[in-house]
């Protein structure tokens, strides 16, 4: 029988072995996520009408294929954040400046998953052009966590999160520049990857700050994330930050291959006002992987405490160049505004007031400033320098050899899932909310995102809490072997 809450491995025996059809599944996703999202805000579009047709296209190629042959994503459903280009389709990076705006082209990730026979059910929500850590930021919908109604998802992948987390969907895509995926994943309590720089291209992703950005899966589990991700990784012409790596083993899981990794511990990131509970979450799974006999070593990397200010130069730099290019005649204009009656300054001008949103507009400003002549020097360079000293940090720990760790054992986020409405006036909270998951941004390490418990045991009292895995550039393989292990040998 097929449920909702299967993995992407479940999922697949159940196709395979003809116990439902694709079509079938995909109804009862349709059908669920049409009723329940009215509560949770997931989606920005549901894209029913051509998710049926391309099941019922594949399940003409299930019944005239070997089944050796299908991909491992074959028909499985998911959900694209709502910055990913999909061809035919609306995307908004949910701001009023691309409301009516159709992508003329697939992003280089849906054209992956496309090739892998994935089905997709709808377009997620999130902070405007992604800059959020609450999916609060998003001019559309509020999205709301499903452990607790009165609470953010965390962001900016909010919609994608609560999507995997409330069974809406197998599997699905977002993209971390500063925290994006591991951060919701962490408060919806599912498995979400940043993988490395360069591992994931990024054309057709509306971008934000192009020294940070990567696309990257949420899922329920970590062999799940291992699949999309070995799907979508790899060089892509139109990305000339996409690296050259082979990929195929990515997701191969030894468990003796796991054992012999040494885990470092940062003690930066055990600081003052990390709430008890996540503390007490993280130490308790380091605690397994001693008992269970794994190397851990305390490390340091002392430059930690300059990383969010260092992001909020860097950030806003690269993000004020990228959204320059909204100018209300590009892509598409904000609805009543006379183009005949403004001069060419004043359209721009009230398009992209009422287009672009608060949170956008201060980021617009702020990197406006520091790159300006005069400035750019005291800010601009300087925080490149620092963030120099925040690489140099992983790659002394990262040595090769006896005195180096293989992977970092972190927090994800110094609280749990804060209320709607408790940070969104207050920026700078919200920024510190995200100060374990930048450094690795900064670093351009990959990093994957985990429940340090059952997902099962979560409920409204009990908040999800999840860790994370920082390894070194392109070692995604040790990453997603340690979780898996972890996943699958230690949580209880
Ligand atoms: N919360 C961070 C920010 O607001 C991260 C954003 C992201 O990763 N897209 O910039």
């Amino acid at each position: 029988m097929f449920t909702r809450n299967f993995t992407i491995k479940d999922y697949r025996q159940g196709l395979v072995g003809k116990k439902f059809s694709v079509a079938e599944a995909i109804g009862v996703f349709f059908d669920f996520l049409k009723k329940e999202d009215d509560k949770l805000g997931a989606f920005l579009a549901v894209l029913e009408g051509d998710g049926k047709e391309k099941a019922k296209e594949l399940d003409k190629k299930l019944s005239q294929t070997n089944p050796e042959e299908l991909s491992p994503l074959f028909g499985v459903p998911m959900a694209i954040k709502d910055n990913v280009l999909i061809s035919g389709f609306g995307t908004t990076a949910a701001s009023k400046i691309l409301e009516d705006y159709v992508a003329s082209y697939d992003a280089t990730v849906i054209r992956k998953l496309k090739g892998a026979d994935v089905v997709f059910l709808g377009k997620t929500n999130l902070d405007e052009f992604a800059m959020g850590a609450s999916t609060e930021y998003s001019a559309f919908k509020q999205t709301r966590n499903p452990y607790d109604l009165s609470r953010v998802p965390g962001g900016s992948s909010g919609g994608s999160a609560v999507a995997v987390a409330a069974n809406m969907a197998l599997g699905a895509l977002g993209s971390d520049t500063g925290g994006s995926i591991r951060q919701p994943a962490g408060f919806c309590g599912v498995v979400g990857l940043k993988p490395t720089y360069g591992a994931v291209s990024r054309y057709g992703v509306i971008a934000l700050a192009s020294s940070l950005d990567q696309v990257g899966p949420f899922a329920k589990t970590v062999a799940d994330a291992a699949l999309i991700f070995r799907t979508i990784a790899g060089q892509d012409k139109f990305d000339a930050t996409s690296a050259d790596v082979d990929w195929i083993a990515v997701d191969e899981y030894r468990p003796e291959e796991a054992k012999k990794l040494k885990i470092g511990v940062p003690k930066e990131y055990f600081i003052e006002g990390i709430e008890p509970e996540v503390k007490k979450a993280v130490l308790g799974a380091i605690d397994k992987f001693k008992k269970d006999g794994f190397e851990i070593k305390e490390i340091s990397l002392p430059h930690t405490k300059y990383a969010v200010s260092c992001y909020y130069i860097i950030l806003p730099a690269e993000a004020s160049a990228n959204l320059a290019r909204y100018d209300g005649i590009r892509y598409s204009p904000v609805a009543g505004i006379d183009k005949e009656k403004t001069s060419l300054w004043d359209y721009y001008l009230k398009q992209r007031s009422k287009g672009i949103g608060d949170e956008p507009t201060r980021r617009i400003l702020l990197g406006t400033f520091v790159l300006s002549s005069g400035y750019y020097d005291a800010y601009y360079a300087k925080a490149q320098k620092v963030r120099r000293l925040i690489l140099e940090d992983f790659e002394k720990v990262f040595e090769k050899g006896d005195r180096g760790v293989d992977v970092i054992l972190a927090p994800v986020s110094p609280t749990k899932a804060f209320a709607i409405g408790s940070k969104s006036d207050d920026p700078l909270s919200m920024y510190l909310a995200d100060i374990f998951t930048i450094p690795a941004n900064l670093a351009g390490l990959c990093a994957l995102s985990l429940p340090a418990a059952d997902p099962k045991t979560f409920n409204k009292e009990n908040l999800p809490v999840n860790f994370q895995i920082i390894g070194r550039h392109f070692e995604e393989r040790n990453i997603l072997g340690l979780g898996r292990y972890f996943e699958e040998e230690l949580r209880s």
